[in-house]
């Protein structure tokens, strides 16, 4: 038989002395992570060429499901407020300390993963018309879940508020002298910070400082807030680049960035429960302001609403044409920054976030998706599949 050397390209001497700066991939080799915390944050931006082409625009997207630790942004958001947490003595490692949070899932997922391997416990509430994916990770990562019945915010039920009385029925316990610390990411700065200190910088970096629009959805506010308080800052408030909101179904942050109020005045702001009913999206779109989105609102320009239709349209449309699989808000955004795209001049740069992999939302997103049936005619021309005006 033949030698396995036949079949393989010979090996360049020079290519292995290759100094230490540049990896043969084109990426930086920096020293080796410590730990899986190390695998946080320095995710790729790159263009997605189908978009690109359709807008005659560059549509740049970071790529955030790549964060090592629990696949979306919130990796960085996690290990911030743990960080802040510590230095501020509400957590002690290997105490039996305990975070609770409320979250869809992406945070939570983020939590679990850095309370192991930082020495913490940790619970979780959520609520039960989530994708299951979340739920049973969280449960194979160790925390406790408690799904609970969507709820108004104003609810003692809500999953946020029962967390916070979780955290601090916990430190109130004669059982135990160990600390319960409700990480908060909806109010806490240190989320908005993470992505002012990393995810912004990061974007501007990557793209060369040569920015027209940047287009994310809200779950908490933290990344756009983060990022547009950077981008703004870094650029210069007379620089003209657009900051626009996507926003998705039965979310009340277009209304507030567009017309200034986010409902009627029969409805009560953030009395409105946003559920299943209201969108197929997860993560994004809320009904009520938070610290962290409030912390960026004056530097929003624009807002995009963005329909189930499209967001299901879009998914299929990158997986068939650019082999990305992205979960809902990821989608989301891209409908958006294409949209922006279309009504800015050609050659504009629009930077997105695709925020999880489509991995996390098989069993409802995806399942749409499929039975959502686009017909071969109509997968030619993105605007008018998207019906963008
Ligand atoms: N996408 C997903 C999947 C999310 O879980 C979240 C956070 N809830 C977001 C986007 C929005 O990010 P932020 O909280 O920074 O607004």
């Amino acid at each position: 038989s033949r030698p396995a050397s036949t079949y393989l390209p010979p090996v360049k001497l020079e290519d292995r002395s290759r100094s230490a700066r540049q990896s043969m991939v084109g990426l930086p080799i920096g020293p080796v992570p410590e730990g899986i915390e190390g695998c946080i944050g320095n995710t790729p931006l790159f263009k997605i060429k189908s978009l690109s082409e359709a807008t005659g625009c560059t549509i740049l997207a970071k790529a955030e499901f790549l964060n090592g630790a629990g696949g979306s942004p919130k990796d960085r958001v996690a290990l911030n407020m743990i960080k802040v947490a510590e230095e501020e003595g509400l957590l002690t490692p290997g105490q039996g300390d305990t975070i609770y949070e409320g979250t869809v899932g992406s945070t939570g997922i983020s939590l679990a993963t850095l309370a192991r391997a930082r020495g913490y416990k940790c619970h979780i509430c959520m609520p039960n018309d989530q994708s299951t994916e979340k739920s049973d990770l969280l449960h194979h990562l160790g925390a406790t879940v408690e799904r609970v019945t969507p709820a108004p915010i104003t609810s003692t039920q809500h999953f946020v508020n029962l967390a916070r009385t979780r955290a601090k029925e916990h430190t109130a316990s004669a059982e135990t002298s160990s600390k319960g610390f409700f990480a908060d990411q909806f109010e806490s700065t240190a989320n908005y910070r993470a992505h002012f200190q990393t995810t912004g910088p990061e974007i501007y970096q990557q793209a060369s400082g040569q920015i027209d629009a940047f287009v994310a959805g809200a779950g908490t506010g933290g990344t756009i807030s983060g990022v547009a308080v950077f981008l703004k800052q870094e650029m210069g408030m007379s620089h003209d680049l657009k900051v626009v909101l996507a926003d998705p179904e039965g979310s009340g942050l277009y209304n507030k960035v567009k017309h200034g109020v986010m409902f009627s005045n029969t409805e009560r702001e953030g009395t409105r429960r946003r559920q299943q009913v209201d969108t197929i999206v997860e993560g994004i779109g809320i009904n009520r302001l938070t610290e962290n989105f409030e912390a960026g609102r004056e530097l929003i320009d624009d807002a995009v609403k963005v329909t189930d239709l499209q967001a299901l349209r879009m998914a299929r449309w990158l997986v068939e044409k650019d082999g990305i699989f992205v979960g809902s808000s990821s989608a989301v955004n891209c409908v958006a920054a294409v949209a922006t795209a279309f009504n800015m001049p050609k050659g504009s740069r629009v930077v997105t976030i695709l925020c999880d992999s489509g991995t996390r939302h098989l069993s409802k997103f995806w399942k749409n998706v499929a039975e959502s049936g686009l017909e071969e005619d109509e997968q030619s021309d993105l605007i008018e599949l998207l019906g963008i005006k």
